[in-house]
């Protein structure tokens, strides 16, 4: 298996540090607000990437933070906590905001059917852990303390910039307005910030009272839970230049090594070339997509439909076009349940194998798609159907769920009862009868398929 390394940029040859084993961390939401479809394109490539791990034999340990404080306004360190505002804004608690807003994502990530992590760690549940690693930071000589908090001084992380390919000195020089005085670089950012009174969340530490930074957390929760070095990072690419460059300065300076061998970024879900985003006002959430008449399997199929490294721009008659295709699929895959065709072994072999290279290819889905397709204008058969569905061990789009809908609707019920009648004149042998009333059903304007389990009526 081969997946794309935004640490090397390179393709590289996928294999597990340790076993069988993979240990991936993915960064979790912001639990201030919905969670928009932007946002959880990132989630569905996650999942493309655990189910098709599993589909190669491996083991997925993966975790997915929560993070529900210390993610400020802007993702360096200006502006309020996220979670604070929200609170203010909702006359709420923080742990009230964060509890609706996680219960309504994990209900987003079910629709979906992304698999849940088997790990989600809160960030509030995990402050010791946090406070520990500021120490050791401190300790080892990569933090510093100014008059609002500790911070993490990338002049002594010879690798800072290299996974973003950021110059340290341009970014130096581009820094015209230096919002923090003390701070000994520009790009020095809070580990542990010091609470205002105000503040709401607050824990002891041993410079009085204060709330870890954001990025913080994923390196205390990746190393309590998947160990100093592990195998996967993912995110979406926003996260290239400040969080993960930055957690990976972290590890650095607390163990000495970059936490994980691959990081893997999505890109952005875009309106009109620009980013989604909240602060923008130019998302919709799942809810409203089902709404509008969209399904998240529509929506789950508009992603898939886009290879996760390249922009995807949302407008609705793209996806309109998703649910026609979506529907579409479920009419080509009913064509084979329960038929009694067959198909030669080789070509099955073939599109299996197909369908392999593609999604083990860096997650190329969208060629996988394009060989499911192929394969359902086979002629009908069970083994074309029950292929599907293993394809769809990656896809996840709940094939096996997919019942014919319009058409039965559409049956008239004198077609229904000629319909039955025939079925049963078939299986009392009585085949001059059956016959008989396949020609009125078809006068009618219908057609009558025999399946292995009975019979479909189609419009002609
Ligand atoms: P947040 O809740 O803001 O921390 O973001 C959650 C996840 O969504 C992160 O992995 C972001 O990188 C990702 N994300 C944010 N905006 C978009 C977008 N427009 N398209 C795709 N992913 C996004
Ligand atoms: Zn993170």
């Amino acid at each position: 298996m081969k997946v794309y390394n935004t640490l090397t940029r390179d393709k590289e040859e996928f294999k597990p540090l340790t076993g069988n084993t993979v240990r991936m961390y993915s960064c979790g939401p912001t639990v201030y607000n919905y969670a928009h479809i932007g946002n959880m394109r990132t989630y569905v490539f996650m999942d493309l990437l655990r189910r098709v791990l599993k589909f190669e034999g491996y083991k997925v340990k993966g975790v997915m933070n929560i993070t529900d404080v210390g993610h400020l306004l802007s993702d360096a360190d200006d502006g309020e906590d996220k979670m604070e505002k929200a609170a203010r804004e909702q006359q709420k608690t923080p742990l009230e905001i964060a509890a609706h807003y996680t219960s309504v994502f994990f209900e987003d990530l079910k629709k979906l059917n992304i698999g849940k992590p088997e790990l989600t760690p809160k960030a509030t549940d995990h402050i010791q852990e946090m406070l520990d690693y500021v120490y050791t930071l401190c300790d080892n000589g990569y933090g510093y303390e100014t008059s609002d908090g500790i911070y993490f001084d990338i002049g002594k992380c010879a690798e800072y910039g290299k996974l973003s390919g950021i110059n340290l000195e341009d970014q130096q020089a581009g820094a015209r307005v230096e919002v923090n005085s003390e701070k000994r670089h520009p790009a020095d950012f809070a580990i542990w910030k010091k609470a205002p009174k105000e503040h709401i969340m607050q824990w002891d530490s041993k410079w009085g009272m204060g709330y870890p930074g954001w990025h913080i957390e994923c390196s205390a929760m990746s190393k309590k839970y998947l160990g100093e070095e592990f195998d996967i990072h993912t995110g979406g690419v926003d996260h290239i230049p400040i969080h993960h460059e930055n957690e990976i300065a972290q590890s650095v300076g607390a163990t000495g090594k970059n936490p994980a061998k691959v990081w893997m970024h999505g890109e952005f879900m875009c309106v009109d070339g620009g980013k989604m985003s909240k602060k923008l006002g130019n998302t919709y959430t799942v809810s409203q997509l089902s709404d509008m008449g969209y399904s998240p399997m529509a929506f789950r199929y508009f992603c898939l439909n886009t290879h996760y490294r390249k922009k995807l721009n949302f407008t609705f008659p793209a996806m309109d076009g998703a649910k026609i295709a979506y529907e579409r699929l479920g009419e080509a895959l009913l064509r084979h349940k329960g038929a009694n065709g067959t198909l030669a072994q080789e070509k099955l072999d073939a599109y299996m194998k197909e369908f392999t290279d593609y999604v083990t290819d860096d997650l190329n889905i969208p060629g996988a798609l394009g060989t499911l397709w192929t394969m359902l204008k086979e002629a009908p058969s069970s083994a074309v159907y029950q292929a599907a569905l293993k394809m769809d061990e990656v896809f996840g789009l709940q094939l096996a769920q997919i019942v014919p809908q319009v058409k039965e609707i559409e049956v008239p019920a004198d077609v229904k009862e000629l319909a039955e009648r025939r079925y049963a004149a078939k299986k009392n042998k009585d085949w001059a009868a059956a016959d008989a009333l396949r020609a009125e059903i078809t006068a009618k304007g219908y057609a009558v398929k025999d399946t292995k389990d009975g019979y479909t009526v189609e419009k002609l």
